[in-house]
């Protein structure tokens, strides 16, 4: 079995992304065999084994983009209309999309959602090795009121119609459920955030993932609808828009997580591909979109972080979460260490630690000092395959024995 060892002259070590000066870690069967020292590696290794020297870069774990569409590209006009087109087109997007995410450095990304049980059939066909992309934690279909916001979403009514879809999600094998709780956008005066489930209807979809050990995921902006979701034993609160400090507090008594998606709110750089009227509630609303998740982020509350949809942007998300007011530290924790952990597979992957999958990217720089390196992403591997490599660190190989 070959064995690789990567060196570099940084390495985020374990769930503390602790930095390991002039480290090296072994490769072998898609996993992180160890993790050493350059100078003991080369004192103590015996197996032949290849050698890539990364030189100055850091090594860390593959990012993880906690709120993904894989139908859906953000990157695009008419990106939210465009869920209503066929299932083929949709599929043609997503084979673009999974491409693109891995390309800059995401190595897993949960998917809040997408038609046709798309992410399912894009999830299976990654596992088997016919489709390139991250590995995908999936949510099958999206459930809304049938009144309700959730353009990836379908609308349903009454419990047994909120039920019977569960199960269908369920019976597809999807890695949890997701609800979508409140309107998509701050209202444009202050004032009321409309919610469109109620608390029997989300406390019958909590349940019937609970009957398989399956969290329960909602889109959430605040308000009454967060309260309801609490109650009704939602596991994670995407968005949290305006989320307020009695919101935050209650999310913290529960000990739950939320997911930082404020880019659509805060990247002037998005709102050409959305329509006028979003773009509209995006000028009235940034501030206070500001004001409300700074809050919340300062406050101790248990955070990832994702794009939605904004696919190979994740580095910027990263970059406002630090903006309103994240250490670094915990920014980029948001998108390995802890979004391994909400997600409940830090037994698998999100730290570079022995035993765990060899998902490693490799960034020029240091991004404990300054999170931009994330931008360009050089180098990236997952489950132990290269898949990226612009750092020429294979040409600089020495083989050792
Ligand atoms: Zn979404």
């Amino acid at each position: 079995m070959e064995h690789l060892a990567l060196t570099a002259k940084n390495i985020l070590k374990g769930s503390g992304l602790a930095p390991l000066a002039d480290g090296c870690v072994i490769v072998s069967d898609g996993k992180i065999e160890k993790i050493t020292t350059k100078e003991a590696f080369f004192r103590e290794s015996t197996d032949h084994c290849r050698v890539m020297d990364f030189g100055n870069c850091t090594l860390m774990p593959g990012l993880i983009e906690c709120h993904n569409h894989v139908g859906m590209d953000a990157r695009l006009p008419q990106h939210l209309e465009s869920m209503e087109g066929p299932e083929a087109m949709l599929a043609l997007t997503a084979v673009k999309t999974l491409h693109d995410d891995l390309m800059s450095g995401v190595t897993t990304a949960r998917c809040m959602g997408d038609r046709f049980y798309l992410d399912v059939t894009c999830r299976n066909e990654i596992k088997k090795g016919t489709l390139t992309g991250p590995e995908l934690l999936v949510a099958g279909i999206g459930m809304r009121g049938i009144h309700g916001h959730g353009y990836v979403g379908l609308g349903h009514s009454g419990t047994e119609e909120f039920r019977k879809r569960s199960r269908e999600n369920l019976s597809k094998n999807v890695d949890f459920l997701k609800v979508f709780l409140t309107a998509g956008s701050p209202p444009l005066a202050p004032g009321w955030i409309p919610y469109y489930m109620t608390l029997e209807e989300i406390r019958t979809v909590v349940e019937e993932g609970k009957q398989l050990n399956k969290m329960t995921c909602a889109h959430c902006i605040g308000g009454k609808g967060l309260q309801l979701g609490v109650e009704a034993g939602v596991d994670v609160f995407d968005h949290i828009y305006c989320i307020n400090e009695e919101q935050i507090e209650l999310l913290k008594k529960h000990n739950k997580w939320v997911v930082l998606t404020s880019g659509i709110f805060l990247d002037p750089e998005r709102e050409p591909f959305c329509p006028p009227a979003f773009v509209e509630n995006v000028h009235k609303n940034r501030e206070l979109v500001f004001r409300c998740v700074s809050k919340a982020v300062t406050s101790g509350l248990r955070f990832t972080i994702g794009t939605d949809a904004y696919h190979t942007f994740l580095y910027k998300e990263v970059a406002y979460a630090c903006d309103m007011g994240a250490a670094a530290v915990d920014a980029v924790k948001g998108v390995t260490v802890n979004a391994a952990r909400m997600c409940r597979i830090d037994d698998k992957t999100g730290t570079l630690t022995e035993g765990l999958r060899a998902d490693i990217i490799a960034v020029r720089g240091n991004p404990l000092e300054n999170v931009s390196c994330l931008a360009a992403i050089p180098f990236v591997m997952k489950g132990g395959r290269i898949v990226k490599d612009e750092t020429a660190a294979g040409n600089r190989e020495a083989a050792i024995f």
